[in-house]
């Protein structure tokens, strides 16, 4: 089943004031692949990446998911058709703690059979399952601090459990592991890879070990353009991949 494509662009353009940031960008993601987007700065890579969810608008082409053109849809319609964006607008409360955290993340994936009126029982049961994706970043003997008193790269591991915690068919990454530490940029690939079981991943990173040690395909933008797709192996001996990172 890993052949079939779930995300798909089609001469995904964008012009800003006559300067083409995306140029006819046309790639597949193949369900169930961790798919990165490289490329030097400037290529065009958070552009391309806001297109994805009409974050900003395209000047021209589509993005198909699932074979539905998504291209117009607002945000909302495209959080319910499975896609979660994480590290955008962050999707952790500060002044929460990290249990309800996940817990608000559980009962909003469990839909409108939740109100204020549940039962004591059900309540329960996310916790329990909170727990249990707290467990699985490792940040289960915090569960009862606030999300603002914990570490930087604990929030980003909480940030990957709350997206855990609604289960998206299709998880849109924004540079996973800016800005931390060794020990952390370990940590949240092991994450990634967990968040990447039984759903899709597409991300954008700079950091080379994380591509080279996650991803199943790359895409290489350069001024706009695609300029290669493959494995680490392939695009990494790729002559125009050197000289554009080289070049620069
Ligand atoms: P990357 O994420 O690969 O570094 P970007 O997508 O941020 O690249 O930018 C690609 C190009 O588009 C850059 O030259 C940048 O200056 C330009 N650009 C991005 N956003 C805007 C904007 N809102 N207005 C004008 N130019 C923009």
């Amino acid at each position: 089943m890993t052949q079939d494509i779930i995300l798909q662009t089609e001469s995904l353009t964008r012009d800003f004031n006559g300067f083409r940031a995306v140029d006819s960008v046309s790639l597949s993601v193949r369900r169930g692949h961790i798919h990165a987007i490289i490329g030097p700065n400037g290529a065009g890579k958070t552009t391309f990446f806001n297109l994805l969810t009409n974050f900003i608008r395209p000047s021209a082409g589509k993005v198909m998911y699932e074979g539905v053109n998504i291209t117009a849809r607002s945000s909302a319609d495209i959080a319910n058709l499975g896609i979660v964006r994480s590290f955008q607008i962050s999707a952790v409360f500060p002044h929460l703690t990290l249990l309800q955290n996940i817990r608000i993340a559980l009962q909003k994936r469990a839909g409108k059979g939740l109100n204020f009126w549940s039962s004591k029982r059900i309540l329960n049961q996310f916790d329990d399952q909170a727990m249990q994706i707290l467990a699985l970043v490792r940040l289960e003997s915090l569960h009862d601090k606030l999300a603002v008193e914990i570490a930087y790269g604990q929030k980003r591991a909480l940030e990957l459990a709350t997206t855990i915690a609604l289960d998206p068919k299709l998880v849109l990454l924004d540079e996973p592991t800016q800005g931390m530490g060794h020990e952390d940029v370990e940590h949240i690939m092991e994450l990634v890879r967990q968040v990447a079981q039984n759903r899709t991943v597409v991300m954008v990173e700079h950091n080379m070990k994380v591509v080279a040690g996650i991803s199943d395909q790359i895409t290489v933008l350069a001024r706009g353009k695609e300029l290669a797709s493959g494995t680490y192996s392939d695009v990494s001996r790729n002559e125009a991949v050197i000289e554009a990172y080289m070049g620069r």
